[in-house]
Order: structure tokens, then sequence, then C-alpha cells
């Protein structure tokens, strides 16, 4: 029987509300799909840095080292300033598991409203470059406080990094039945670091994955073509600042935060991946058990897909399918008044009974 080792850091706000409902249901799929979870929690939070001036121990990443998988809820809180969060929790675990791919599904789902005239039929994936690109820590600020004062920001973008996060991409797109890779770039003005970009993504893609369609639009009009046409793409291949950008757009196109999962997703499994809604802490409905949790149980969806379980992934994404179908139960945030708990509860069932 296989048994995996789970992190659980459920974070702040609505992180631990909706973390209790993903638990449930991955209880349910312990139980039904003969595989084992051995779930250990961190409470590595905001309150934990107000205590220990940190946010996770100093030995915090050799913790998790051993754990097949970390389940993410949210991270934020007004006492904490925004870039402690990212950079003392979030970013070493991206970067020191080498998570170098942001994985995003985008998928309409049935009864909720979309600001689309239509919106039905959209099912793509991004991929976005999570490790190197525009949000590196390289720059800084020089002439500070006078009046030419100025900052520069570098991005970094590397062959190496350029070409596994292609590989990836056209691998999942081959796994899974998809055709056609979109690359979004822009290279006519982001001269060095982009054209870099295309240069090698066209190279791997027309080298190594001949038998997949290939396009690549300037971010600017993709953007507006997500839009127009979200029902043509399929798996969209995007660097980091612009896939963070496109994934936003995505999940606004398809019913918003409190739906939307991610994976942030080390390829090879030499370390453990992460898996976390899209949404923050939502501090201004956290303690109110009124937070959507159908993001935090997709991502443990994708948590189990990335471990190879991908019967119960696809069970626990029906499931939120036919509850969303049936229309009964629905948080306030997709026009609802059910609790948490009351949305958690549903899924379980409907998850038990298919
Ligand atoms: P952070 O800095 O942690 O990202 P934020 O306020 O910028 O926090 P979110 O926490 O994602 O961003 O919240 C944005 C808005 O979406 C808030 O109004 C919040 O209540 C709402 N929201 C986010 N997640 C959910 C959810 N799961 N269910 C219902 N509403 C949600
Ligand atoms: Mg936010």
């Amino acid at each position: 029987m296989a048994d995996y080792k789970i992190a659980v850091i459920a974070g702040d706000g609505i992180g631990p509300e909706v973390m209790e409902e993903a638990l449930r249901v991955l209880k349910a799929a312990e139980e039904s799909e003969g595989f084992s979870l051995e779930i250990e929690e961190f409470p590595w939070n905001s309150e934990y840095w107000l205590e220990h001036g940190r946010m996770m121990p100093e030995d915090g990443l050799e913790q998790l080292r051993s754990f097949d998988a970390i389940l993410f809820g949210a991270i934020g809180d007004a006492r904490v300033p925004d870039d402690i969060t990212i950079w003392e929790l979030i970013m070493p675990i991206r970067k020191g598991f080498h998570q170098y791919v942001n994985f995003r599904p985008v998928k309409s789902l049935p009864g909720i409203q979309t600001p689309l005239a239509n919106g039905d039929g959209i099912d793509f994936v991004i991929f976005r470059e999570n490790a190197e690109g525009e949000y590196s820590d390289s720059g800084g600020r020089l002439y500070a406080g006078q009046e030419g004062e100025m900052a520069v920001q570098n991005t970094i973008m590397t062959r190496a990094g350029i070409e596994r996060i292609t590989r990836a991409a056209c691998r999942y797109a081959k796994e899974n039945g998809r055709k056609k890779i979109t690359s979004a770039t822009k290279s006519n003005a982001v001269i060095h670091a982009n054209k870099l970009w295309d240069e090698h993504v066209q190279r791997i893609t027309g080298e190594e994955f001949g038998d997949l369609e290939f396009e690549q639009y300037y971010v600017d009009a993709l953007a507006a073509y997500f839009v127009q046409r979200p029902q043509s793409f399929e798996v969209v291949l995007a660097s980091n600042l612009f896939g963070d950008i496109l994934s936003d757009l995505g999940s606004g196109l398809v019913g918003g935060l409190g739906l939307s999962p991610s994976g942030n997703i080390n390829p090879e499994k030499d370390y453990p991946s992460m898996f976390e809604p899209v949404h923050g802490s939502a501090p201004d409905i956290a303690g109110q058990g009124i937070a959507n949790p159908i993001a935090q149980i997709w991502s443990a969806a994708l948590m189990l897909e990335h471990l190879g379980e991908k019967r119960a992934a696809v069970r626990m994404v029906t499931a939120i399918e036919e509850v969303l179908a049936e229309g009964e139960v629905r948080t306030r945030d997709i026009g609802g008044e059910a609790t948490t708990g009351e949305m958690g509860e549903a899924i379980l069932h409907a998850f038990q009974s298919n």
C-alpha cells in the first residue's frame, strides 16, 4: 500500500478554516482508495513570526525535506509585512525545493457565473516559470532619498531554466491528451531576456515535441485573447511575471479566487512539491466560517494527482463539479449562504458516493 508523508501548513486567516475541509476529504480518499497519508501539521504562520521573529525555524526546510508533498493554506496578516511572509516562507520553499513549475488549471465550472458572455468550455492549464525570471532579488536602490533616486531590478533567465519549464509543459500536454502549447512573450520590448526565452522555447518544442502544435503571442495580445477566445487554449507557457498575471486573469474568467487551486511543482520529484489555493488569508472574512473551501480541496486533488493517485484526484474534482452543478450548497462568494463546513460536507458526500 502506498504511504505518503504530507506536511500541512494551514497558515493564517481562512487558511486553517478551508484546510480542515480539505483534510476531511483527503481522509475519505485514503479510506476508499487504499493508500495511506501520514499527515504532520506545522504551525508556521504570522503568529509564529510574532512569537519567534521568523516564519519558520532555522532548519524548517530540512524538516520538510523528507515529505512527499506539502499542502499549504494561506499566509498573510496585517501585523506582519507582506514581503516577510513571502520571502521567509513561501519563496524559500519554492526555491529550496526547486519547485520551478507553478501549475494553474483554468476550467469552467457548472453553474458558476462568469464575467464572459460565453464562459462555457474553458479548459486550459498554465505552466508558469516559478524559480527565476522577473521575480529575482537581484538589483538595488541607488541615490536613496536624493532627487536622482533610482532602482534597478534584474530579470534573470537561464537556458536551463527555460528548457526545463518548456519540457515540463510539453510532457504534461502529451500525458494528458493536450495538443497545443501557447507561449507568452514580449521579446519585441524585453529584448534580452525574452529573446532567450523565445529561442529556447521554440527549440525544445520543435526538436523534442514536434507532434505538439506550437504558437506564441505577445503577452498583451494574449491577455486580450484570454478574454475573447479562452476556449482556444490548452497549455499556456509563461515566465514568472507574465504567468502570474495570466493566472489571475484565468481565475477571474472562470469564477474567482475561492475556486482556484495551484501547484508549485518539482516535476523530478527529488524534493516535495507544494499545493495551495490561489487566494490569500482573506482577513476580511476570516473567523466567520464563510470562506469557500473549494480552492483548497482542489489543491489537495492536484497534490494526489502529483503523487500518482490520479483516480482519487479525478473523483475529488468530479465531486466539486457535482455539488456546483446541483447548486443547492454554495458559499457566499458564489452566490449562496452555505458555511465553509456545509460546503466541505457536501463535497465530502459527493466524493463518497462517486
Ligand atoms: P493576501 O495578502 O493574503 O493575498 P488579500 O486580501 O490580498 O490577502 P485574498 O486573501 O486572496 O487577498 O482575498 C481577496 C478577496 O477575495 C477578499 O475579499 C476575500 O474575502 C476574497 N476571498 C479570498 N479567498 C476566498 C475564499 N476562499 N472564499 C471566499 N472569499 C474569498
Ligand atoms: Mg493577495
